[in-house]
């Protein structure tokens, strides 16, 4: 059985910069943020139940996900979350499996935002890794690399579980809170201890 770790961390917590240095180790890391991004994309596997769910007026000229109509869309209609997220997600947790059992590293790292909140994933992982840092270092760093305004941060965060209920369902704690290079020891011990697990697994 291949042994997966479970990467989270809220918004700029780092999951990414974390996850880089994994790959660059040697593990596989799956990502399902880029599974959701591959089946919305044009001619992605989502789109044909998408369009039929929601009507052509959800996907662009592209093909794609039109993603501002999609919000326009749950903002209207409470419902339509439930039922989009009832389309995707069984759909990116099928290729996260398929990915997950082809790879030939010594382990994986699932890369899933919303570990904690989402609940299903807790039972697929054998380990939860929690990329952490204090909720302002998060703003900053999302509002640094993107268009987004601080209350627009603020608003995904108050959207996620807090720093608290993360951390309490960790099995390892990332701390990225200090320089971007202070990442890359703490990663290399993990990579170490999850390759002897893996191996008594
Ligand atoms: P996530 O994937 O959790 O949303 P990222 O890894 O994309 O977070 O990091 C968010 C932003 O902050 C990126 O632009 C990244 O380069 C930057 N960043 C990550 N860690 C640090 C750090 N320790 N110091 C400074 N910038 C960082």
């Amino acid at each position: 059985m291949t042994f997966i770790v479970g990467l989270t961390g809220g918004i700029g917590s780092g999951k990414s910069a974390a996850a880089t240095l994994f790959e660059q180790l040697g593990a596989t890391v799956v990502d399902t943020d880029a599974i959701a991004h591959a089946l919305t994309a044009p001619g992605g596997a989502a789109i044909v139940p998408i369009r039929a769910a929601f009507g052509d007026e959800v996907i662009d000229a592209r093909g794609a996900l039109d993603r501002a109509a999609m919000r326009r869309k749950v903002f209207a209609d409470a419902s339509a979350k439930a039922r989009l997220e009832g389309i995707l997600h069984p759909m990116i947790r099928a290729e996260a499996d398929r990915r997950s059992a082809a790879a030939r590293s010594a382990y994986v790292v699932l890369v899933v935002p919303l570990l904690v909140e989402s609940g299903g994933y807790r039972s697929r992982v054998q380990r939860v890794a929690v990329v952490d840092c204090p909720e302002e270092m998060q703003v900053a760093r999302v509002m640094a690399r993107s268009v987004l305004s601080a209350e627009e941060a603020r608003a995904i965060m108050a959207a996620q579980v807090d720093r608290q209920a993360r951390l309490a369902v960790a099995d390892d704690v990332i701390d990225n809170g200090g320089e971007l290079a202070a990442l890359r020891p703490q990663v290399e011990a993990l990579h170490r201890r999850y390759i002897e697990m893996a191996a008594v697994s």
